[in-house]
């Protein structure tokens, strides 16, 4: 049962409980009321029966003068009126009320008898016998009235008597129905209050699991009242409340990865802007509808600009740029407006007068179909409109100074590298040249020799070596002097350089001693050839400070492989066979044995 109900019914009983006990009330006064009314009615009734005996006893006293008999008249009317004006319920009453009537009635009889008497004795002289008459009329009379009032007294004792009793079980109706009401109200308010309380205990109970976090806990209750109403509220507040902090939750998890995210995007943004001032490079965002340009710091600083006092914009990029760059700039910029890569390296002027390199590198962006059209180094032919510019700012002043720097140093390394290359080239033609003659040296010939015995071997070809000795040099130092040796010496090398072939060496072996090596040439065939060098020389007409002379010349032929395997036997044997040509005498060309 709803509580609502239950305090309905209280109500409902409540009322009708005071309903009953206000009627009752109100019947018992009405009943007090109306002998209320009759107990004033008897009270007049017993002072006019009062005033009745008085004048009574008056008539007793003096029954021949009947004085003031008009007074007795009219008290006795409205004693009358009176009598028949009161309603008596009881029967008791009546009766006595009735016995009241007729005594009036029988003293109004005596009182017309008692006048009649009382003119009879004053018209016929008062005789002894009607004055006892008088006497025992007007004693009638008083007796009467006396009865009357004591009736009356009697009547008006019973009615007080009876009032009293009626305000007595008014008060012990209302005793009566208070208690019950009282009862009743209470047994009602406690078994409601019970009705209330107890599951009001459990929803707190409930409540305080709840209260304690656990979000998942239910009231959960199958009472029909406004409290079992309440907690599937409460459960249904609940199940909201979890969907809701579910969300919340999820939201609180998004809003903190917003909060990382930003974070991060402070943090990246603080890096870009100390990546950039490191670099020197700087960004802007052109948007090209509103016209609206926005530099980055770094940019206000490459392009001399405060942020704050100047505001950027495309007038102040191009009064920037260096007059001279100016159409460059400008005609890059159209391109990229039709979709070309905005790449460019050109000069600014700062308000101070300093005129500095920048590179820019620019992307524009179009709103073809909602895409950009222009991808990151793929020119593309654009249908859209181009509603953006991104691009970055560098300053590369330093860097192009620097590359100057480089390409003057790297110039004049070049032409230190070619000078020592040429220098070089001159001391290796040094390191195997022997600087007199220009044939080769020893060194080099020893090099090549053990080469070539190396490739003679493996290819199995024969190698002839030559040994060649000026005759007598000493002395045409010592004739001539030592230029003249020298030119003796360049002459005959200048005989063997013009006469070897192919991939002869001819070397200056030492002093005055030099050394062919013949690769693939048979030992016949360089003793052949070693006659016509000596014959050649020794056909030379030499002249030095005007005096003409002629030198001989002594050889040794060895070969390989007929007289050795290795270069120093071979050199041995074509040695061995020089010194036998010098020993020969006429004999200057000795085979090798
Ligand atoms: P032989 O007939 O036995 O070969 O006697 P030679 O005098 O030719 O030979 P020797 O070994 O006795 O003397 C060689 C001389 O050659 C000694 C040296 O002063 C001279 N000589 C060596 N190199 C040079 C040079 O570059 N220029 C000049 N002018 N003379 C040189
Ligand atoms: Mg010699
Ligand atoms: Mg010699």
């Amino acid at each position: 049962m709803k509580i609502s109900h239950k305090i309905r019914l209280v109500i409902f009983l409540s009322i009708a409980l005071g309903l009953a006990l206000a009627l009752t009330f109100l019947l018992a006064q009405r009943r007090i009321d109306s002998a209320v009314a009759q107990g004033r009615q008897l009270s007049l009734l017993t002072a006019e029966i009062f005033q009745l005996t008085l004048l009574g006893q008056d008539v007793a006293l003096h029954p021949e003068e009947l004085r003031a008999p008009n007074q007795w008249l009219k008290q006795h009317r409205e004693l009358g009126e009176l009598l028949y004006r009161v309603r008596l319920d009881d029967p008791q009453d009546g009766a006595v009320l009735e016995k009241l009537r007729e005594a009036h009635g029988y003293q109004l009889r005596l009182f017309e008898d008692l006048q009649l008497l009382s003119r009879q004795q004053k018209e016929s002289g008062a005789t002894a016998i009607g004055r006892e008459r008088l006497e025992r009329l007007a004693y009638r009379m008083s007796f009467s009235a006396q009865s009357m009032l004591s009736n009356a007294l009697a009547l008006e004792q019973r009615k007080r008597g009876e009032i009293s009793g009626y305000r007595r079980e008014i008060d012990r109706i209302a005793l009566g129905l208070a208690g019950i009401m009282t009862s009743v109200i209470a047994a009602l308010a406690y078994l409601i209050g019970r009705s209330i309380t107890l599951p009001l205990a459990r929803l707190r109970r409930e409540t305080e699991i709840i209260g304690a976090g656990n979000l998942g806990h239910r009231v959960g209750t199958a009472d029909n009242d406004e409290l079992g109403d309440l907690s599937r509220d409460f459960d249904r507040m609940l199940d909201r409340l979890q969907a809701v902090t579910a969300s919340r939750e999820d939201l609180q998890h998004e809003v903190e990865a917003r909060i990382r995210v930003e974070q991060a995007l402070r943090e990246s943004e603080r890096s870009l802007k100390k990546a950039q001032a490191i670099a020197r490079m700087g960004s802007w965002e052109w948007d090209i509808p509103s016209g609206r340009l926005r530099w980055s710091d770094e940019t206000y600083r490459i392009f001399g600009r405060q942020p704050g006092h100047d505001s950027p914009s495309h007038e102040a990029f191009l009064d920037t740029v260096h007059p001279d760059d100016r159409p460059l700039v400008a005609r890059s910029m159209e391109g990229a407006l039709r979709g070309e890569n905005y790449d460019i390296e050109h000069r600014i002027r700062l308000p101070g007068g300093e005129v500095r390199v920048v590179h820019q590198i620019g992307e524009v962006e179009f709103d073809d179909a909602g895409k950009p059209v222009k991808m990151l180094g793929t020119v593309h032919d654009p249908s859209g409109r181009p509603v953006r510019m991104l691009g970055t700012v560098h300053d590369i002043t330093e860097r192009k100074r620097a590359e100057d720097e480089l390409r003057r140093a790297n110039e004049r390394l070049g032409a230190q590298l070619m000078e020592i290359e040429r220098l070089r080239a001159i001391l290796q033609e040094q390191a195997i040249h022997d600087p007199l003659t220009g044939l080769f040296n020893r060194r080099y010939m020893e090099e090549t020799l053990a080469r070539e015995f190396a490739g003679a071997e493996r290819e199995n070809y024969p190698v002839s070596l030559v040994m060649v000795d000026i005759d007598h040099f000493k002395r045409v130092n010592d004739t001539y002097g030592h230029q003249a040796g020298d030119m003796v010496l360049t002459d005959l090398s200048e005989t063997l350089s013009g006469h070897i072939r192919g991939r002869d060496i001819a070397c200056r072996y030492g002093g005055e001693e030099f050394l062919a090596v013949l690769p693939h040439t048979p030992i016949e065939v360089a003793a052949h050839r070693a006659e016509l060098w000596r014959a050649s020389f020794e056909a030379l007409e030499l002249e030095y400070e005007g005096q003409t002379f002629r030198a001989t010349i002594s050889l040794g032929v060895a070969a390989f492989p007929a007289h050795g395997t290795t270069s120093q036997a071979v050199l041995a044997a074509a040695d061995k066979a020089l010194y036998a040509a010098k020993a020969g005498g006429r004999n200057r060309i000795v085979v090798a044995d």
